[in-house]
């Protein structure tokens, strides 16, 4: 068994990859859930449909979001009653919030409705949001807080980060399963998410991060960030935000308390390795850039071989 702690694009990139070495039945993905919103009186959740729609081969790949060939009638039309138009749902995308929203309110959890989404999705593997009860990732800008995705989409991530909070994170437990993966897998891995608004919200929930530190689980991280910025988008922003280096070090040093290993770029071996090794983190540099088919399951090797 192989637990995966994930975000969005970044996981679901390398996911893509992990599914070439690894049977889906024997993969648990924890998905962050603290990017949800609830926009036109629907319950969206925006790194749960990214990864199913990933895994399932409908993505829009350009995008990394959405699916691909989608059109944008229903968006289009609300638009044009005013409501909300910043951010962008795709009239087969609306149509999966739709029936999360109907379930949710007919007394079905979160991982209800993502088992059957991803199930009738044709995938095998076990996708668990975080958690099922309500948790929201606020980012904390001059003006104020802002949910994520506020700060995201329609902010551009334009601002400067000031602080960042997991709203109902003290009430929240972990999704039923997921505290049980992690202690009965046999590794488990770190996606190349944001480790902030991805990873972070996952590992603030209550139990998570003592279960990492229990379990004899091998805890294998890849950096999100590459020569000291991100691949793409504003993690960054975040990490210096709070006062975390911009590095790969950085990523290290908030996992270092559980983690076992991390896969770092090539082009960051020579600064980064003796550093992260300080923190008695294991390291391996390779190609972390997810351009193709081949390099992600490439990553995914390095990976499980760690
Ligand atoms: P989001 O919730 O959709 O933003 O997705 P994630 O949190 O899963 O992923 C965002 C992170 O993925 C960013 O910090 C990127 O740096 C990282 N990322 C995206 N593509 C790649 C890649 O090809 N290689 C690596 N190492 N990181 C990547």
């Amino acid at each position: 068994m192989i637990t995966v702690l994930a975000g969005g694009v970044g996981a679901a990139r390398f996911l893509t990859g992990l599914v070439q070495l690894v049977k889906q039945e024997d993969l648990t993905v924890v998905v962050n859930t603290g990017d949800d919103l609830d926009l036109f009186g629907l319950h969206i959740s925006p790194d749960i449909d990214i990864v199913t729609y990933t895994l399932a081969g409908i993505v829009n790949d350009e995008k990394g979001w959405g699916i691909r060939g989608d059109t944008f009638n229903c968006l289009n039309m609300l638009k044009l009653f005013g409501e909300a138009d910043w951010f962008n749902l795709g009239d087969q995308d609306f149509a999966t919030s739709i029936l999360r929203t109907n379930m949710l309110k007919n007394g079905a959890t979160l991982s209800q409705v993502t088992a059957k989404v991803s199930h009738d999705l044709g995938l095998r593997l076990k996708i668990l949001p975080m958690t099922d009860d309500k948790v929201a990732t606020y980012v904390q800008i001059s003006e104020g807080f802002v949910h994520f995705e506020e700060y995201m989409v329609k902010r551009a991530a334009k601002d400067p980060v000031l602080g960042v909070k997991y709203v109902n994170v003290d009430m929240a437990r972990p999704a039923k399963g997921v505290i049980n993966a992690i202690l009965s897998s046999e590794r488990v891995i770190i996606c190349p998410s944001n480790p902030i608004v991805s990873i972070g919200t996952i590992l603030s929930l209550k139990g998570v991060r003592e279960a990492l530190r229990k379990t004899c689980a091998k805890k294998v991280a890849v950096s999100p960030i590459v020569a000291g910025a991100p691949v793409k988008g504003p993690a960054d922003k975040l990490l210096s935000g709070l006062g975390v280096e911009v590095s790969a070090f950085g990523v290290a040093k908030l996992y270092a308390d559980f983690l076992d290993g991390i896969i770092i770029d090539s082009v960051d071996a020579v600064v980064e390795k003796s550093r992260i090794e300080a923190l008695g983190v294991k390291v391996v540099a390779g190609n972390t850039l997810m351009k193709d088919l081949a390099t992600k399951v490439a990553l995914a090797k390095m990976t499980l071989e760690l």
